[in-house]
């Protein structure tokens, strides 16, 4: 379970954040909806620990976390450009974490097939990066990202270099593996339908502040306000 409370962030004089509050129970996935610039990755990244709050707190399961390093709160992160390293197998990308944490030989080699299973690519394991596609990379970004079993996953438009026909499938495939596996989720997108195929709810946000939390058919049957409305695209 995850708790922001009151939290906001201002840049010199700019408010990216204004005073969200908002908690994620366990299992659940939700996502941040908004236009560009709105604040969603900047909410993200002090959740994650890559930004301290200008005020407010972020707690993680009974912990505050706000003062936390990355590397302490028991979080995974894949960005938009999930790095992967171009010189080691798949299988050795996916093991990365698992090595630096100083795990060795059956142990690694379980939670690597185990975590490759569970996205699809175990038939893969063996290629570099450049040998295969982007949505094969990007669920290689994902495998990695599950064998340290986080506590919370925080997703930022991890979808948003696919093509459009890639990025509908790794949705769909993304959607089985959250009924499965059941992770809790932060999932940052600006597509609207992405946010409301994949969310058990949806954050609506604006210049810095959420308009709107509700699951995807409250959101679309009953927008709170013209801007939510138009941004979803419920017909008037
Ligand atoms: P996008 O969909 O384009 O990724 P976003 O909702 O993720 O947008 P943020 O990256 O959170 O937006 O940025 C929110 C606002 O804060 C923007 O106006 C941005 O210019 C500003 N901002 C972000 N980081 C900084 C920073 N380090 N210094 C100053 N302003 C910043
Ligand atoms: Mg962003």
């Amino acid at each position: 379970r995850v708790e922001i409370r009151n939290v906001g962030k201002i840049f010199g004089n700019y408010k990216a954040v204004d005073d969200v509050s908002l908690t994620i129970e366990d299992g659940e996935f939700v996502v941040l909806l908004g236009p560009s610039g709105c604040g969603k990755s900047t909410l993200l990244r002090m959740v994650a620990g890559l930004e301290l709050p200008t005020f407010g707190d972020i707690v993680i399961g009974e912990t505050v976390a706000t003062r936390l390093r990355p590397k302490d709160r028991n979080i995974a992160m894949v960005f938009q450009n999930y790095a992967l390293y171009p010189h080691l197998t798949l299988y050795e990308n996916i093991a990365f974490p698992l090595r630096v944490a100083g795990r060795r030989g059956d142990e690694v080699d379980k939670k690597v097939r185990w975590a490759a299973g569970l996205v699809g690519i175990e038939h893969l394991l063996a290629r570099k990066p450049r040998q295969t596609s982007g949505g094969e990379r990007q669920r290689t970004a994902l495998a990695r990202s599950l064998v340290r079993d986080p506590a919370l996953f925080l997703l930022d438009e991890p979808l948003s270099n696919l093509d459009a026909k890639l990025r509908h499938s790794a949705r769909d495939e993304l959607r089985t593996f959250q009924e499965r596996v059941g992770m809790t989720a932060l999932y940052v997108t600006h597509d609207q339908v992405e946010a409301m195929g994949l969310g058990d709810r949806v954050v609506v946000m604006q210049g810095g502040r959420v308009r709107q939390v509700g699951t995807p058919e409250e959101i679309y049957l009953y927008p709170a306000d013209t801007f939510v409305a138009t941004f979803i695209g419920t017909p008037p």
